[in-house]
């Protein structure tokens, strides 16, 4: 199947983190899905500690889920007009974020932060962005520039295909350092239109804000009349039913949102402020549209999921992610390999350090050649980790006492070959 896929597809994938670049080897392909379970087209079934990058949350084909996509698709797939679904999903999603008045709903993630940046832009009236290397907000053509960091660092395109003059106006800066921020606006007075950030990253591995960090943000914005974007794609509805926002309680101008709302569908949104969503066309004057956003089918698999997802489920996460936290921790005790389990409320993901890692540079001089060992140790004995030391692992409500144990039995095995691993 890889072999048919690149023939017409460049890298054989849709999206370059499913193909096992960073690790070797083939990537596998699923057939299907059902609890903590994949299975692959050669029948072999995998505990899978990836669940579709985040939004897998109640694990695969969760039986109310499917009966509410099979229930939407039954009426018709698109309609092109405004419809009930949206409308309960956007409730659903103000009810339980309080700083999100309104919401626009978008298809993906990436469209998600693309639109949240232009209406900051449109709102304020200025053209610089503060990201931080190591953030990842979607392919963004202003955002795929992460490359240097410190002071007033401008962007540099990390990819062909984004300008200099479109990147020129993303400040990148190192994650973590409340005083790099302080120096930009210092640098750039009244010229910032946003800080976005991870709300706690997961895309350089799991690096949480250090204590006071996006209070730090919210202010400095406050201060300087910027707006504060939290980016809550990977952590909204995951690491608390109201996100990281839950966990933290500081409040962003503007928020982003995709992965566990989508129930395994095409589904994301932005939100926040009411005065600010009220420049969005057609209320005002900054265009953002989608033939398919609301989509009934993607917006009835949201819903569903969501309205699952009470204090129980929260809980459930949080105690199957403590105790794989704890049995991933022992193996590489165990074995003498240096490392951190590093953890934001459920998301966690290991770093071949013992180290602080605060910050993208810290989390790249980790020995990563001992994840790709480990990473195909446990996938020969069926456990399904992210191709990558630099992603979070996520668990779901279905990871129940077999499929942890199966994980439990592959462990002492993968962090030998971790141990003994050479770069
Ligand atoms: N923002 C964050 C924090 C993400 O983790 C991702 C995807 O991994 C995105 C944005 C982009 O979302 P999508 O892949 O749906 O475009």
């Amino acid at each position: 199947m890889f072999d048919r896929a690149s023939v017409v597809t460049p890298g054989g994938v849709n999206s370059p983190v499913r193909a096992f670049r960073a690790v070797g080897g083939t990537p596998r392909f699923m057939v299907s899905g059902t609890g903590p379970y994949l299975t692959d087209a050669d029948g072999r079934e995998y505990v899978d500690l990836v669940c579709s990058w985040g939004p897998m949350i109640l694990g695969h084909s969760h039986p109310e889920v499917i009966a509410a996509v099979q229930e939407a698709v039954s009426r018709g797939t698109s309609f092109g007009t405004p419809g009930e679904g949206e409308v309960a999903l956007a409730e659903e999603i103000v009810a339980r974020i309080e700083p999100v008045e309104q919401v626009r709903l978008v298809s993906s993630g990436t469209e998600a932060t693309m639109s949240a940046i232009r209406l900051a832009r449109g709102f304020t009236g200025r053209a610089k962005v503060v990201k931080f290397a190591g953030c990842y907000h979607g392919h963004v053509d202003a955002l795929l520039a992460a490359a240097g960091s410190g002071l007033a660092t401008f962007g540099l395109p990390d990819t062909p295909g984004v300008t200099g003059a479109t990147a020129g106006d993303t400040v990148v800066l190192p994650y973590n350092d409340l005083d790099a921020v302080r120096a930009a606006f210092a640098a750039h007075p009244g010229e910032i239109a946003c800080v976005i950030t991870e709300a706690s990253p997961g895309n350089m591995g799991v690096v949480p804000p250090a204590e006071g960090f996006n209070a730090g943000l919210k202010e400095l914005c406050a201060a300087d009349g910027a707006l504060f974007i939290s980016d809550e794609v990977m952590t909204g509805f995951r690491t608390s039913k109201a996100g990281w926002y839950g966990i933290d309680g500081v409040r962003p101008d503007l928020m982003t949102f995709g992965k566990v709302m989508g129930g395994g569908f095409p589904a994301a949104a932005f939100g926040g402020r009411a005065d600010v969503m009220a420049h969005l066309a057609p209320a005002g004057p900054v265009y953002q549209a989608g033939t398919l956003s609301g989509n009934p089918v993607a917006t009835a698999a949201g819903l569903a999921q969501l309205r699952l997802l009470d204090d129980a489920a929260y809980a459930k996460i949080d105690a199957v992610s403590a105790e794989l936290r704890s049995l991933v921790g022992d193996a590489f005790t165990k074995e003498g390999v240096a490392h951190t389990v590093s953890s934001a409320s459920n998301m966690f993901s290991v770093f071949f350090t013992d180290q602080p890692v605060r910050n993208y540079d810290d989390a790249k001089k980790q020995e990563a050649f001992r994840f790709t060992a480990f990473f195909h140790s446990m996938l020969e004995q069926g456990v399904y980790l992210p191709p990558s030391a630099f992603e979070s692992w996520f668990v779901s409500t279905a990871h129940d006492e077999r499929a942890i144990e199966r994980i439990a039995a592959a462990l002492p095995a993968a962090a030998r070959a971790a141990s003994e691993a050479t770069a």
